[in-house]
């Protein structure tokens, strides 16, 4: 096992999180044990043994997580932007909501029509016009039928709340999400690595990152 020195502050796990920005493998951890017994870690890329990837440097975990750290300042909203993107997202939404609304209606003539035919066939059975065959062959198309205009309904009625709340919670995370993830302890923000972002990708220079995000968050970054 290794003893990390007592001033090291705990880790955060960002095995999941970060990548090489050279190949796009994973980045993972290496241990550097000095003769004073000084324990330093350090993030490599996975492939830079088998001479695939030209990125051969070792990055300090330290610094690895402080670059990370930089990352949520260049996504973070202020109110004003959140507002802004809430508009846009919303507009978006209520144009759909439209669209969704003329099917519902769609729906439910559909729907009647088919009472309407479930009504004749009973009919047509009682007065003895179809055999019993000819009327359970109908009968389960018909129910068949209205059972998947009822889940289209119930899909088509909870879709645009679901989204709405989707976008709305993932607003209020990305809202002053920097002071956020610096206060948080390593637990969190390995949450919040893994729900924002799809991969960081890394390399030794400063300026070598570039974050893909999950959605809905790229699209609340980046709204076209
Ligand atoms: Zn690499």
């Amino acid at each position: 096992m290794l003893k990390l020195d007592a001033q090291h502050h705990p880790v955060i796990d960002l095995k999941a999180t970060v990548f090489c920005i050279e190949c796009g493998r994973r980045l993972i951890v290496q241990h550097t044990r000095t003769r004073t017994g000084r324990v330093y870690e350090y993030f490599v890329c996975h492939r830079r043994r088998d001479t695939v990837c030209q990125q051969r440097k070792a990055l300090p975990i330290a610094l690895v997580e402080q670059r990370v750290e930089d990352l949520y300042r260049t996504i973070e909203l202020d109110p004003g932007q959140r507002e802004g993107i809430e508009q846009i997202v919303l507009v978006k939404l209520h144009r759909q909501q439209a669209v969704d609304d003329e099917r519902l209606t769609q729906i439910t003539v559909e729907a009647r029509t088919v009472e309407t035919n479930q009504a004749k066939l009973i009919e047509a059975y009682c007065a003895d016009a179809i055999d019993r065959e000819v009327f359970l062959t109908h009968q389960r198309r018909l129910n068949a039928e209205q059972a998947s205009l009822v889940r289209e309904r119930a899909r088509l009625e909870s879709e645009n709340t679901e989204i709405r709340q989707r976008v709305r919670d993932a607003l209020d995370l990305l809202q002053d999400v920097h002071a956020t993830y610096a206060d948080a302890p390593v637990t969190v923000r390995k949450q919040l690595n893994r729900a924002i972002f799809a991969g960081i990708f890394l390399g030794p220079e400063p300026g070598q990152i570039r974050a893909e995000l999950n959605e809905p968050f790229a699209s609340i970054t980046q709204p076209g």
